[in-house]
């Protein structure tokens, strides 16, 4: 049986999906959903997030628009671009991409979005909604990862689930849709001691750490689910070898290209002790846009009423 979880494969089925809702509206005579993307700086990573998220609006049909700001923009001029975009009728999700430039304030910003357009879940009425168990819009990477749990039928009712990683983005929400979903969840950070006794303990084992294959053999469990979160970049060869013993692609990239990803799980450890388990890439990647084109229907169709 094959033990990779496509998270590409669920994803395309997502926004297939939602082409074929949105398609029933728009014969209707409604606009098509509209989403902002605001740029401040020019962190070449978050460049190609946000291109890649206009692309996926573009090909579902939606409207979307790229606001590019200078790296030395002030809270000002980012509040008063938020302000116009919460009061726009055809804009029905706002993202502002992350990390912003030092002089912004992070949660200030975040929480100027309107909560109903608020598509990446991150505005406290959002995360306050999951947290009383009324779950509207929710962080998109957790959100995709619980599609991908359910597309492929993995049980979580009494199952000990244990999240590496406590973020407001990934490891606080997922952990409450797993509660919510019945799972016993145990939720670890850099302060947790003996890790390895906790997570080799785990059903489910979602890594959100963001440290190059850093959970290995001594921290799986046998036959666990694994899904790893983590988006590394691995630059050495040696390194590149270790990673992919067997995936001569994997060093090619790293020789021809610079690099070539990894997870916060060693693949090997991966590979030989999960049940299942989610590749880098290919695996939670495309969910996350899948989950935030989810959020941006979501509002639409909340607006449309
Ligand atoms: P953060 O840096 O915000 O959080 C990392 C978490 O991991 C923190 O809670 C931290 O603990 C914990 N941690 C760090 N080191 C250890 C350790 N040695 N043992 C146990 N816990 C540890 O990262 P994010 O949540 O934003 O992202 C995590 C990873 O996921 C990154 O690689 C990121 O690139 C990737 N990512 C991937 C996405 C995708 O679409 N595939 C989407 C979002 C993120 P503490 O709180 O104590 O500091």
């Amino acid at each position: 049986m094959d033990k990779i979880l496509d998270g590409k494969l669920v994803a395309d089925e997502i926004l297939e999906k939602i082409k074929v809702d949105l398609k029933e509206y728009i014969e209707k005579g409604y606009r098509p959903p509209g989403l902002a993307a605001v740029l401040i700086g020019d962190n070449p990573a978050s460049k190609i997030y946000v291109s890649s998220k206009v692309k996926t609006c573009a090909n579902l049909g939606y409207y979307s628009e790229k606001v590019e700001m200078d790296k030395n923009s002030t809270m000002a001029e980012v509040m008063s671009v938020i302000r116009n975009l919460n009061e726009r009728e055809d804009i029905d999700g706002i993202l502002i991409q992350l990390p912003l430039p030092d002089q912004l304030d992070e949660s200030m910003i975040l929480f100027s979005v309107l909560p109903e357009k608020d598509v990446d879940g991150f505005h406290p009425t959002n995360l306050g909604k999951l947290f009383i168990d009324e779950p509207n819009m929710v962080p998109c990477t957790p959100l995709g990862i619980m599609a991908l749990l359910k597309k492929y039928n993995i049980e979580l009712k009494g199952k000990n689930a244990v999240v590496v990683g406590r973020s407001r983005i990934v490891g606080k929400p997922l952990s409450f849709l797993l509660l919510r979903e019945n799972a016993t969840v145990t939720i670890c950070h850099s302060k947790t001691q003996n890790l390895a006794e906790i997570t080799s303990r785990a059903d489910i084992l979602i890594a959100a750490m963001g440290k190059k294959a850093f959970l290995s053999y001594e921290h799986i469990k046998d036959d666990a689910v694994v899904i790893d979160v983590g988006i590394n970049r691995v630059t050495d060869l040696d390194e590149a070898k270790r990673f992919y013993p067997d995936s001569e692609k994997r060093w090619k990239s790293v020789i021809e290209k610079g690099s070539t990803l990894v997870g916060d799980v060693f693949p090997p450890a991966m590979k030989e002790k999960s049940s299942f388990y989610t590749p880098v890439p290919g695996g939670v990647g495309p969910l996350t846009i899948a989950g935030l084109m989810m959020n941006t229907f979501l509002s639409y169709t909340q607006r449309l009423k």
